[in-house]
């Protein structure tokens, strides 16, 4: 029975609502290995057939495709082609990667350059990034090398020939605060177009949800506690057609002399996000604005953060390590997807 059928049974049956309303739905999970993570796609009130079967193949081609574009971790992905150019002439790329760049670049201007995808050369020096981890903060004057060559201004993309320029030969743009996010929206639209109507994707803790799950209900979705260690529930949010992604500094990070270094870096200064706020998660419409955001608002920090989601009325949650709690600070719009 599909949900379509329930709602009509509420409709004239109102003696079996409560009943309608509570069945569990059958629910397909497809699932696979992508962005050096794992993907999620679930379907509530089918099951396998000839036509999922299909779709997951269909998935699994979106997002490797996106994954050979995008990725610094695969030497011949058109970002790494790019990043090793050093001519600062028009470079030509997919319309794809041209319009995932254009994007970031209307997040970077929108965020203050909290979030930029020229951080790259910052990245990887502090370990993030395809060349290994380091042990231990690095040094202010290779810090100082590295931020000539960060700033979305000396990057430029034209989606209509589509290229993108450098205006220095060293920058290196790195997309892992924005792809998974973007991966995400895409495989959101294939579904819908494949004729779904209740579905959840996920890809690494990134996600978009569509209609209702397998329980007739919003689907819920867990943050996470901010434990490097292990992995337990914070809270819960509900979400029906909205998009939910999270970056912290638990999963991705080194300590240090009692200081945790995350891989978010803040482009002004060239260092590791450092403050009190160990995770963000932000609620919106598509997954990518949500993936960037999220960053964008863990570099400006709980305070400064707080303040622009509620400029621009983002739903956002900080969890702030406080000397002996966390504690949950949350904007105005945030309310709207927490249970009664
Ligand atoms: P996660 O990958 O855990 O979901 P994010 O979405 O916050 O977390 O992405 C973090 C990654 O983004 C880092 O590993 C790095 O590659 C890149 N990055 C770090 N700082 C920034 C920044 N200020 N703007 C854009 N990208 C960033
Ligand atoms: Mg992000």
């Amino acid at each position: 029975m599909n949900i379509r059928k329930i709602s009509i049974m509420i409709v004239l049956l109102p003696g079996v609502l409560i009943a309608a309303c509570d069945r569990q739905l059958p629910e397909l999970e497809l699932t696979g290995a992508t962005m050096g993570t794992s993907y999620s796609v679930k379907l509530a009130g089918v099951t396998e057939n000839a036509n999922t079967a299909d779709l997951h193949r269909e998935i699994q081609s979106i997002v490797d495709g996106l994954q050979q574009s995008m990725s610094t971790y695969i030497e011949e992905s058109e970002v790494s082609r790019f990043n090793a150019s050093r001519s600062m002439e028009w470079f030509t790329v997919s319309a794809d990667l041209c319009g995932v760049v254009a994007e970031a670049q209307t997040i970077s201007e929108f965020t203050g350059g909290a979030f930029d995808i020229t951080v790259g050369p910052l990245v990887n020096l502090w370990g993030f990034g395809p060349d290994g981890s380091v042990a231990a903060p690095v040094d202010d004057a290779d810090v100082a090398e590295k931020l000539m060559t960060v700033g979305h201004s000396h990057l430029r993309a034209d989606c209509t020939r589509p290229a993108l320029k450098k205006s220095n030969p060293e920058l290196y743009i790195d997309l892992s605060a924005y792809a998974k996010g973007y991966a995400v929206d895409r495989v959101f639209s294939h579904v819908a177009e494949s004729g779904f109507d209740n579905f959840l994707v996920e890809i690494g803790g990134e996600l978009r949800s569509y209609g209702r799950n397998a329980r007739n209900r919003p689907w819920s979705i867990a943050i996470e506690n901010p434990d490097p260690a292990s992995r337990s529930v914070h809270s819960i949010v509900k979400l029906s057609n909205k998009a939910f992604a999270t970056s912290g500094d638990y999963r991705n990070s080194f300590e240090f002399e009692g200081v945790r270094y995350s891989h978010t870096i803040n482009p002004r200064t060239g260092k590791p996000v450092t403050h009190s706020a160990a995770s963000v998660t932000v609620v919106a419409d598509s997954a990518a604005y949500a993936d960037a955001v999220a960053t964008a608002l863990l570099v400006m920090g709980p305070d400064a953060g707080l303040g622009f989601a509620e400029r621009h009325d983002i739903a956002a949650m900080f969890l702030v390590r406080t000397s002996d709690a966390l504690e949950q600070r949350a904007s105005r719009a945030f309310a709207a997807f927490t249970p009664d």
